[in-house]
């Protein structure tokens, strides 16, 4: 069993408390590892030493920040196959869906090594008589990042490539479940040159995320996790005069218009809703077929083909879906499924069952569940599952489905599969979400954009990642600025200054 530490200004950190947590591997319900939890002491402790490196760090040429995220970014691509193992161990993702996170990972940091252009800003010559006027995009200061188990090395790389890149010394508190790939991050980073410190992990859980969300010297807070936690750490971070986004939970729906290819829909829903367990903030949880006629060929496909997906540990290569995070999660999910039977929904397809024999018994697996005839004012609709658990909502209209969507508290993704672009650009003008697909199932941005839900799916005013992390983690400092010619005379200007007078 091996044990989880913080790594601080550089150095391995050990806890001052006595509290941990155990880490498992999901297949097999074994406990592989132990993780310390910072105390309070310790996060100040992490944020005493990063506030006493920043100024140096903001000061540092942009460029030579960006020369540190071009080596990161040639160390991830080549530890991608480590990394992977890694993530797949502590959180039971087949190996290929690693992979694909690393990727998505890199995009971000891909971006980072460009940002000298976006932090050169914006000059005006001449506003008046003699005055240039100029922004600067300074660092923000020391920022932390709250991430999520279902992506332990893509969601802190969302956060810290841009962070650093801006001059922002960073420090991530990783998900308490799966810690290890933040400490893998954590070694790349310092192979890759930055300074000592610049960047930080303190491992921990409740306690050191409210340390975190109080400390004094801490200016930005990036959260994501779940909608309660997300407004939690939005209002504790606010109340503290931090800046704050928080991004939060998903209900992700899919229409499907009586035009579409329906083995292609049912393709994209069967890897959306399924892959990674479900366990994607940007999974299709709700199909949303519109007229039975769809509906009852979607269903039928559907219920054919999620029992052929073969669920197995990431040690298999032909695996499609792996377990759960853990035990209790496993159990939130087939709890859902319960409500759902007891809420009248038709089980068509029923993954409670599901087993693996031997090493994997005691694994977190669990089956495909397929849902149809759900209603909007089922608990199943309503909220986040986070499993493999696919709900079937008829509707009548692609007016009806756009109303229901827009009712519904959450809005991350979305996605419609058609072949009529006047309707499909309907949708998109209309549709009250954030990322928005067309026939395209996960639509998550690429890293020169950026990634933000709407509604309870995101608390704040920026995006993560792209163009708007770059604000998020930036202070604009607008400078106007007069050089008069040599003997120049002036006098006392009691009016508002404008263009016209000075
Ligand atoms: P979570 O909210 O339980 O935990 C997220 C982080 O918050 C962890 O670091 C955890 O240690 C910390 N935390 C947990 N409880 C806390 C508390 N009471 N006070 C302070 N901090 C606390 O989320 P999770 O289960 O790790 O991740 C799954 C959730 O994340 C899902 O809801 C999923 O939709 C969401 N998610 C959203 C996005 C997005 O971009 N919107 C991306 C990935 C995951």
């Amino acid at each position: 069993m091996y044990k989880v530490k913080s790594m601080v200004g550089g150095d391995v950190y050990h806890s001052t408390s006595s509290r941990t947590s155990p880490v498992f591997n999901p297949a097999s319900g074994e406990q592989i590892g132990e993780v310390e939890l910072a105390s309070q002491s310790d996060v100040l402790d992490a944020v005493a030493k990063a506030a006493a490196l920043q100024e140096g760090w903001g000061a540092m040429p942009a460029v030579e920040r960006a020369n540190m995220m071009f080596r990161l970014r040639g160390l991830l691509e080549e530890n991608k196959e480590k990394l992977a193992e890694i993530i797949s161990r502590e959180h039971g993702k087949t190996h290929d869906d690693a992979l694909g996170e690393i990727s998505r990972g890199i995009e971000p940091v891909t971006f980072a090594c460009g940002i000298p252009h976006i932090l050169k800003s914006e000059y005006s010559l001449n506003v008046a008589k003699l005055v240039d006027s100029y922004g600067l995009l300074q660092p923000l200061g020391v920022c932390v990042g709250i991430t999520p188990f279902n992506f332990p090395a893509m969601v802190p790389l969302w956060m810290l490539a841009n962070a650093l890149a801006c001059g922002n010394c960073f420090i991530l508190k990783p998900s308490e479940r799966d810690p290890s790939a933040s400490l893998f991050l954590h070694d790349l980073i310092q192979q890759a040159g930055f300074p000592r410190g610049v960047f930080s992990v303190v491992q921990g859980d409740k306690e050191a995320v409210d340390a975190l969300l109080s400390a004094e010297k801490v200016a930005g807070v990036s959260f994501v996790g779940s909608t309660p936690i997300a407004e939690y750490v939005y209002k504790t971070g606010c109340s503290f005069a931090k800046r704050v986004q928080a991004l939060g939970g998903a209900k992700n729906h899919m229409v499907v218009m009586p035009d579409a290819d329906s083995e292609r829909a049912v393709d994209a829903l069967l890897g959306s809703a399924y892959g990674a367990a479900g366990e994607r903030c940007m999974a299709i949880s709700v199909a949303m077929p519109i007229g039975d006629e769809m509906a009852d060929r979607l269903v039928a496909s559907l219920s054919k083909k999620a029992r052929e997906i073969h669920i197995a540990p990431a040690s298999d290569a032909k695996s499609e879906m792996g377990p759960l995070i853990s035990k209790q999660h496993k159990e939130k999910v087939v709890g859902y499924i319960e409500i759902g039977v007891e809420e009248g929904a038709e089980l068509v397809v029923d993954g409670r069952d599901f087993t693996l024999a031997g090493e994997y018994e005691n694994g977190y697996f669990l089956g495909a569940s397929l849902f149809d005839r759900v209603a909007p004012n089922m608990r199943i609709y309503k909220e986040e599952i986070f499993g493999p658990v696919l709900c079937v909502l008829r509707a009548g209209s692609l007016e009806e489905a756009i109303t229901l969507i827009n009712e519904h508290e959450l809005g991350n993704g979305v996605s419609i599969f058609t072949r009529d672009g006047a309707a499909a650009r309907n949708f998109i003008e209309r549709v009250s979400i954030g990322m928005v697909g067309v026939n395209v199932p996960i639509p998550v941005p690429v890293g020169f954009h950026s990634f933000g839900g709407w509604k309870r799916s995101l608390f704040g005013a920026h995006g993560i990642y792209g163009p708007e992390s770059v604000h998020f983690y930036t202070k604009l400092k607008t400078v106007t600025a007069r050089w008069v010619e040599k003997g120049e005379k002036g006098k006392a200007e009691f009016n508002f200054p404008h263009a016209g007078r000075n």
